[in-house]
């Protein structure tokens, strides 16, 4: 059975992009912190189902709460890196991005004590045009990325991408792409990876991409946040279409993870890296 990949991007509610133009980022510091009891379900859901996930940091959040970061660490899983403060690489300049990374990778390093691999743009902001930002990932010492939706959404996507992983040469040299699942359908491509897709759509859409994924043999990658398996919630003000996507479907999502995770087998992504680094591009998809 294929092992997947089962990712976390670690950040609070009011720090997600559709939520920007009501909370500045110098107001975070007054808003109270909810992840110690979304992350505490998270383990306890993975650990019930024998699984191991990666985990996208936030560097904001490791520099506030060590401890947490630390938890998750000992628990098993991967820390990666989700960039510092949430800013999207499509509102970033090259120098901006690299010092975000960077610092990101040392406070994760400092805390976890293990090598941080992997990164993820917020909302999948990697984007046609911005490729330079996998360079600069391959220059600051990451071995893989996990930001290119093979899918055309309004404001993210990088439809020309494969669905599968798969290595990428670049002028700074290699890096290996894991790009979130996407569900084949009469010749379109539909984003099934996680997130608003996995609690607003029919479970069905996300079981059968990654029982696609189960006959390529290939590792499909599901994503989630922790503030989605927070009904109690602060509510903002925020617009109909954001309230739907952000606050749909919250208390069914503990139940669908479980559902998830009994019917596929899932993994950290360091382990599937790790095993098929050494092999030649030739070979590729993994
Ligand atoms: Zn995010």
């Amino acid at each position: 059975m294929t092992a997947h990949h089962f990712t976390i991007d670690l950040e609070e509610y009011f720090q997600v992009s559709a939520f920007e133009s009501r909370v500045a980022r110098t107001e975070w510091g007054r808003f109270e912190s909810r992840l110690v009891g979304q992350v505490a379900l998270l383990l306890d859901l993975l650990a019930r189902h024998e699984a191991r996930a990666t985990v996208f940091v936030l560097g904001w959040v490791a520099a506030r709460q060590p401890d947490l970061i630390r938890a998750i660490a000992q628990a098993g899983h991967e820390i990666a890196s989700h960039g510092w403060d949430h800013a999207r690489v499509t509102h970033q300049t090259p120098l901006q991005f690299r010092t975000s990374i960077r610092r990101t990778k040392d406070v994760l390093e400092e805390i976890s004590g293990a090598p941080v691999l992997g990164f993820r743009a917020p909302s999948f902001s990697i984007v046609p045009g911005r490729e330079w930002a996998l360079d600069v990932l391959i220059e600051e010492g990451y071995r893989y990325d996990s930001s290119l939706f093979p899918v055309r959404r309004p404001g993210y996507g990088y439809p020309g991408g494969s669905p599968d992983p798969h290595w990428l040469e670049r002028p700074a040299g290699r890096i290996a792409e894991v790009p979130p699942t996407t569900l084949a359908w009469c010749g379109l491509r539909l984003p099934a990876a996680g997130g608003a897709y996995f609690r607003l759509l029919p479970y069905g859409v996300v079981q059968a991409a990654f029982r696609q994924c189960d006959r390529r043999r290939v590792p499909g990658t599901f994503y989630i946040h922790p503030w989605e398996l927070d009904p109690d919630q602060p509510r903002l003000r925020v617009s109909w279409l954001t309230r739907v996507r952000h606050y749909g479907g919250l208390r069914g999502t503990a139940q669908r993870l479980e559902r998830l995770l009994t019917e596929f087998r899932f993994s950290a992504i360091r382990d599937t890296v790790g095993t098929l680094s050494r092999r030649a591009l030739a070979e590729a998809p993994w």
